[in-house]
């Protein structure tokens, strides 16, 4: 569920990173599509392994995915007539807002019961890697 609430403001940041700076928003819509495939996983194991159903896995993965596109079509929807860089910074600061407290609230939590050792701290600290990574490739 927190997978899939935090897809609203995703597909919402990436359309308007897109519309905002195509240059920007451009290979940040690759870093979403490409942690999207994780993301996917980390929702289909579990409901599979909870239901024994692949299509209702695959089905829950889709759900959760098809939040992104709804988020933005939502955000453009009530924001279309009032864009202007100072509406981009306050939607961005705010979805990063949405994002570490959905990260640090619910995400890590969740991980931390199912690890069993340091885990959760190398997923995070490979994943803050991954990102400057992949800021370094796109030079951010
Ligand atoms: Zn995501």
């Amino acid at each position: 569920m927190a997978i899939t609430l935090h897809n609203f403001p995703e597909g919402l940041a990436t359309f308007f990173s897109m519309l905002d700076s195509p240059g920007i928003g451009a290979p940040l819509a690759a870093a979403i599509a490409i942690h999207n495939i994780p993301e996917g996983i980390a929702i289909a194991v579990p409901v599979y392994f909870a239901t024994r159903n692949k299509w209702y896995a695959v089905g829950a993965s889709l759900i959760s995915g098809l939040a992104e596109p709804l988020g933005a079509l939502i955000g453009y929807a009530l924001l279309a007539p009032y864009l202007s860089q100072t509406v981009f910074g306050t939607v961005f600061g705010m979805i990063a807002g949405v994002m570490v407290f959905l990260a640090l609230d619910e995400l890590l939590p969740a991980a931390k019961r199912y690890a069993q050792g340091h885990e959760t701290v190398y997923g995070l600290v490979s994943g803050m890697a991954v990102l400057a990574l992949s800021m370094i490739l796109f030079k951010w």
